[in-house]
């Protein structure tokens, strides 16, 4: 009787452990079975052109790519094309980030009942929220020069602009694009998958930093001399600015003022909050991982002065600074970012607080002085808050030129990012680039 029982409650754990591993098979294949459908090794799908189903769209409409004959085509304006590259993706499946890779089981109208044999053989439309009239300018503005460009709308949390360069069009893609230098990282999306230093843009963290933990911040005066001595070593400025305090120190990028908070600050500090401002940690955009940025923790003051200013091993990627200036312009929330309609089961949660509303609401006053102080109409109509940096890259070549911030507009709620590559002054390099884009948006 013993031995029945054991055996009978033995047969109930098998059975038990069948439904559970059928369960977990079922919950798999509803979340990979678009994926897996689509992979590279599906035949059916994969056979001839890549991937020949399916429509992708701009936000308003605008084809970016399209079937022809059983072929894939792109946007017949090149500009066009290769500003949509990186997002749009190539035949060949070379850019991982584009979206005929990512949403590849929408595109082939993959359902969980009918496989990829559906009633409906011509595959699914994505719709991206793209603008590509504003990516078409974003890229002519980078005029040939390496860099990226990303817009988000920080009231949707819709990614309206990511161009990288260089790129190419898919549509003819250049025959000597392995080998050619002109085209080396052609593949990657710089806006998403790369970090760059960030120089003085980062000092919108040293500068949240403080405005949460040192208490008379804006009461202190801070001396300017060309730069200032860090534990017996010299952090130069770009200016000598003399006596400074804080909202002025940052209108002018004093490496003094941000030397010193970071210094009184520590690096543990800063490294929290490069950490909870979202710089450092990677998150979906559209589904896509973002690459993760960097705040090493420096042994010495001197190199803690230069991490606080953006320098030393500092890196961040063009979309996560984005991210903060939207959240900085909304009150301090972000939102998972968003790319297309064709994200189905989605893991990961929604809203998420980057920092204090009110230190994002002195944030926002100071980047609107950043801008107003200059004094000078880099932005004709339009109400801008904004930080530059200029990142020293050493190896004697020209600094990386950054400039970022948002429009200040709750009908036209834009954050944007902009890095030139080796381009020389921040302000006027990449805030021309900012500004040719964020007008074509509010034509
Ligand atoms: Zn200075």
């Amino acid at each position: 009787m013993k031995r029945i029982k054991r055996r009978a409650l033995f047969a109930v754990a098998v059975s038990m452990l069948l439904l559970l591993g059928t369960a977990l098979y079922v919950l798999k294949f509803l979340v990979y079975g678009g994926s897996w459908a689509a992979s590279r090794v599906s035949f059916a799908v994969w056979q001839g052109d890549a991937a020949a189903r399916g429509r992708i769209l701009g936000r308003n409409g605008e084809v970016l790519a399209d079937i022809k004959d059983g072929r894939r085509v792109f946007s017949s304006d090149t500009v066009t094309a290769q500003a949509t590259l990186h997002v749009v993706g190539d035949a060949e499946g070379k850019i991982g980030t584009g979206a005929m890779s990512v949403y590849r089981s929408k595109l082939i109208g993959y359902s969980p009942i009918f496989g990829i044999y559906g009633p409906d053989t011509s595959g699914g439309d994505v719709t991206l929220t793209i603008d590509a009239k504003a990516s078409a300018a974003a890229y002519r503005a980078l005029d040939g020069r390496r860099g990226a460009v990303v817009v988000i709308n920080y009231e949707t949390w819709e990614v309206i602009c990511l161009v990288s360069a260089p790129s190419f069009d898919p549509g003819s893609p250049p025959g000597d694009i392995d080998t050619n230098p002109e085209y080396e990282g052609a593949y990657l999306n710089r806006a998403i998958s790369s970090t760059f230093t960030p120089g003085s843009t980062f000092k919108l963290v040293t500068a949240a930093a403080a405005i949460e933990n040192i208490q008379d911040l804006e009461e202190l005066i801070f001396h300017c001399s060309g730069g200032i001595e860090i534990d017996g070593q010299w952090v130069k400025c770009a200016g000598r600015h003399g006596a400074v305090n804080f909202e002025t120190g940052l209108a002018h990028s004093c490496n003094a003022v941000f030397a010193e908070l970071a210094v009184r600050l520590g690096a543990q500090t800063l490294w929290e909050y490069a950490k909870e401002l979202g710089l450092t940690e990677p998150f979906s955009v559209g589904g896509i991982a973002t690459a993760s940025g960097k705040f090493d923790l420096a042994d010495g003051k001197f190199e803690l002065a230069w991490s606080g200013i953006g320098q030393y091993n500092d890196l961040v990627s063009p979309i996560a600074m984005t991210r903060l200036c939207g959240a900085i312009a909304s009150g301090g929330n972000t939102a998972r970012l968003e790319l297309s309609d064709a994200e189905g089961i989605s893991l990961t949660s929604g809203t998420r607080r980057l920092l204090n509303a009110s230190t994002a609401a002195r944030l926002k006053e100071l980047m609107l002085n950043n801008v107003e102080s200059a004094a000078d109409d880099m932005f004709p109509g339009l109400i801008v808050g904004a930080k530059s940096g200029t990142a020293e890259v050493g190896g004697g070549k020209e600094p990386h030129a950054w400039f970022v911030g948002f429009l200040d507009d709750p009908q036209q709620p834009y954050a944007f990012a902009v890095i030139v590559e080796n381009g020389g002054a921040g302000r006027t390099v990449a805030g021309a680039v900012a500004n040719k884009v964020l007008q074509e948006l509010v034509k």
